[in-house]
């Protein structure tokens, strides 16, 4: 969609701090860090929230999969995996999602409290 702001960014016409990307996904540095790693994984076709992951069938169950091992890697790239990290997945206003093309927060490097706010 070419008034999403994750769509321009996959697409390379805003540009990010890419750590990854590959046929389905695209990694990129948070432009405004809640910890010392806070990267977004997100998959390179529009999916504006995880409640519209279902109706994709066994390509939207393939790929929420996928966007969490890219996380857990890039999360093991940074030496987080030992210490521990944290995946956030927003969905809708009320849990704080202001971009709608789906994503996965990995934050780590830091003690992560509990509950979050
Ligand atoms: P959410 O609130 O879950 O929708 O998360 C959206 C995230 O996108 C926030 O953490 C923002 O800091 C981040 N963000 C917004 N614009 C950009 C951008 N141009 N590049 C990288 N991250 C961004
Ligand atoms: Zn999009």
């Amino acid at each position: 969609m070419s008034d999403c702001l994750f769509c321009r960014i996959v697409a390379g016409t805003i540009p990010s701090k890419r750590l990854f990307e590959d046929d389905r996904c695209v990694a990129f540095e948070d432009v405004n860090p809640q910890a010392p790693t806070h990267v977004l994984v997100v998959p390179r076709r529009h999916v504006a929230t995880l409640n519209d992951l279902p109706a994709l069938g066994e390509e939207g169950e393939g790929l929420a999969g996928h966007l969490l091992r890219v996380a857990a890697e890039v999360a093991k790239g940074r030496g987080h995996d030992g210490p521990g990290y944290r995946l956030v997945l927003n969905c809708n206003a009320q849990a704080g999602q202001t971009v709608f093309h789906l994503h996965v927060h990995l934050l780590g490097g830091r003690q992560l409290g509990w509950p979050p706010g």
